[in-house]
Order: C-alpha cells, then structure tokens, then sequence
C-alpha cells in the first residue's frame, strides 16, 4: 500500500509531503486509517535530533486515533473496523519478563512508533496488535488522540506513586503534558499546584482546577509552600532549580520527572536524605493501563484541551508549538 505521509528530511527540517510503500503486513499488525493525530514535543525533539536517534526521512506522529483497515491473520483483541488509538510505541516483543507482566511499556526490545519507522502524520500507520488500544465506543475521537501519549505518561506516574485523593500535589509545566496531568490529579481528589513560566495561562490553568499557579523559574515563590507536597511531577524539558522544589516535598514525597531533560539533574543528597524523599521518571504505561485510562475519561469527560489543525497545515501546527502558544494539545485532522 501507498501512503501518504508529512516528513522532514534533515533536522530542523520543514515537513514536506512524502509517500512510502508499507510492504507486506506483518501476521501480527494492523493498519489503521488514521482520523487524527496530535502533536507531542518528542515530535519535535524528534525532528530535530534532539535525542541523537532520528533517522530521516523522518514522519513524526505518534498520538493516533483512527480505525483499523486491515489485520494480519495472527492478530488479537482488535479487528477491522474497530477504533483503536497508538501512542509512542508500535511493538514489544510479547515474551520477555516485563511484556509477560503485563508491562509491555518496559520491554528492552519495544519498537518506537517514529524511531527507524514512520508514524502518524500520514493517512495510515501500522503497528502490533498490542500497541493498537481499543477506544471505548463514546470517546471523542477529535480529543482522544493526546491521551495516547501525552495522557497515559502523566497517568502512570499518579499510579505508580500511590496518589490519594487528600493529597496535596504539584505539577512543573502546564503544556501538552502538564495540562493532562492536572485534570487528572483534580478528578483524582487533590488539590493542585500549578508550577508555569507563563503568566499568559494563569486564568486558563485555575479554570482547570488548580488550586493556585506559581512561578516554576521562582525558588522565591517556591518556598511559600516549603515541605507541603507529597508528589511532584515534572513535563518540562528544561533544566529548572530542581533542589527548590526538592525542598517543596512534604517528608516521604516524590519527585517523578517525565519530561525529557537533556542535562544531568542536580539533586544533592541531603535534600532526600533528610524527609526520605526520592526522585523517578517513567515512559507511557501498559497497554492495560493505557485502556483503563481511556474507560476513565470517558466516564468522568475528562479531555484534553485542544487546537485542530488540518493535516496539511502541519508547519504552521509545528510553530505554534515551538511558539509557545500551543492552548494545550495541538491536534491534526485528516
Ligand atoms: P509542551 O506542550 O511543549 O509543554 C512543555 C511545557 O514546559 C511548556 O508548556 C512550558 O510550560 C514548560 N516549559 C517549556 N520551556 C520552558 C522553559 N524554558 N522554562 C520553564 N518552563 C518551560 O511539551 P509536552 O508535549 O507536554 O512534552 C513535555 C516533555 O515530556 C517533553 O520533554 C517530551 O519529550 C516529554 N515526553 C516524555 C514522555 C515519556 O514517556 N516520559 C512522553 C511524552 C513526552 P509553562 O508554559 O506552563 O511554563
Ligand atoms: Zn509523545
């Protein structure tokens, strides 16, 4: 089959239209049509070799929703027909420990949807059958698509920190991530503390539920709320003065960092050893995960907040988010 895609040549390159044939589909893949696909900053850190693996040409992509149009005959859990969503990984080997867990997202051998493969900035993508979530029938399909990655990243975390509905929480960075995040914890039960180097989304972010917004450049403003956090997540992908908010963790809390920062993040000793407090990061999460997830937004209409673009408008979608003035998940429409 040919398909019609949107990709850059070099880093830092412009998207231009491109077509690849998909070649024979594998027993175990589906294609699926894609109807939208949101833009993450890995897109972007893709595109420009942030990461020191891209291979061009490169079709960024990797928050698809849209339905499956051809099935290999080994395929599972999804048919043609069927609305699935694909996040950032396509394959996992379905046979190590972790995928035997249950914990595909853990897989040593995991194929990434944009990594030496194409994604979703295009009219169809191919992936494993396990990658492929099945939607649940009353999703929103022109919202669902951030949640694929950007969503299930931020969930994971609540999760694995164990976060209770009395907590009191912060989340580092109200963007495509950051956003998503502070629903969720607001759903969870928690009162929320918005850390944003933007004043521009003050309003926006208390209208989403957080208890107050403070400056996430600031150390200043940080020690107004010295020792109250039990969990703390970070989207970011700047270095900030992480030991401020280190010293903003209430004793036992945890730092978790998701965000994709390229320096070494300096966390002295003694800012964990005093409160046993600890620091961790995580990708996406399981495909189980990710479907209860779905079954959670729908029944509590939980979605993030949008910005359509058509397809062919992708650049412009591209800058906007470069910009800085994505409000929140810019999504492409078919
Ligand atoms: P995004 O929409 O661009 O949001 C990032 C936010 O970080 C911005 O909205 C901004 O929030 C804040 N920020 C950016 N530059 C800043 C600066 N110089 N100083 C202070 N704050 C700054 O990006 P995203 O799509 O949410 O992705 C966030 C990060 O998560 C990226 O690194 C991405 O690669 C990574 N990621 C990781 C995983 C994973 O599996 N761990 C999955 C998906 C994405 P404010 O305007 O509120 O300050
Ligand atoms: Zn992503």
């Amino acid at each position: 089959m040919k398909i019609n895609a949107y990709a850059a040549m070099v880093p830092k390159g412009k998207l231009e239209p491109f077509s690849y044939e998909s070649g024979e589909l594998g027993a175990e893949q589906v294609d699926i049509k894609v109807e939208y696909c949101s833009i993450c900053h890995s897109d972007l850190s893709m595109i420009n070799n942030d990461w020191g693996m891209t291979q061009y040409p490169i079709v960024p992509g990797h928050e698809v929703v849209g339905e499956v149009v051809a099935a290999g005959t080994a395929v599972k859990n999804v048919k043609i027909g069927d609305k699935v969503g694909l996040g950032w990984l396509s394959a996992s080997c379905m046979s190590c420990q972790e995928c035997m867990s249950g914990e595909h997202h853990l897989c040593a051998s995991n194929e990434s949807t944009i990594v030496g493969r194409h994604g979703g900035f295009a009219d169809y993508v191919r992936g494993h059958w396990s990658w492929a979530i099945p939607l649940p029938k009353e999703i929103d399909m022109s919202k669902a698509g951030p949640l694929l990655c950007g969503g299930i990243t931020v969930f994971n975390p609540i999760i694995l920190a164990g976060v209770k509905p009395t907590d009191r929480v912060g989340v580092i960075g109200i963007g495509g991530l950051g956003h998503m995040a502070l629903k969720f914890l607001k759903h969870w039960g928690c009162e929320v503390i918005a850390f944003s180097s933007n004043p521009d989304k003050k309003e926006q972010i208390l209208e989403m539920g957080a208890s107050k917004v403070v400056n996430s450049k600031d150390p200043k403003e940080l020690e107004s709320i010295a020792g109250s956090l039990s969990f703390i997540l970070n989207t970011t992908n700047v270095s900030l003065n992480w030991d401020s908010y280190l010293t903003t963790l209430a004793p036992k809390g945890k730092f978790h960092t998701v965000g994709a920062v390229l320096e070494p993040m300096a966390i002295p000793a003694f800012s964990l050893i005093m409160g046993e407090k600890s620091v961790g990061g995580s990708p996406l999460g399981s495909p189980a995960l990710t479907k209860t997830m779905l079954d959670f937004c729908v029944r509590h209409n939980i979605y993030p907040t949008v910005e359509e673009f058509p397809m062919d408008k992708v650049n412009e979608a591209i800058k906007h988010l470069e910009d800085g003035n994505a409000r929140f998940r810019l999504v492409l429409k078919n």
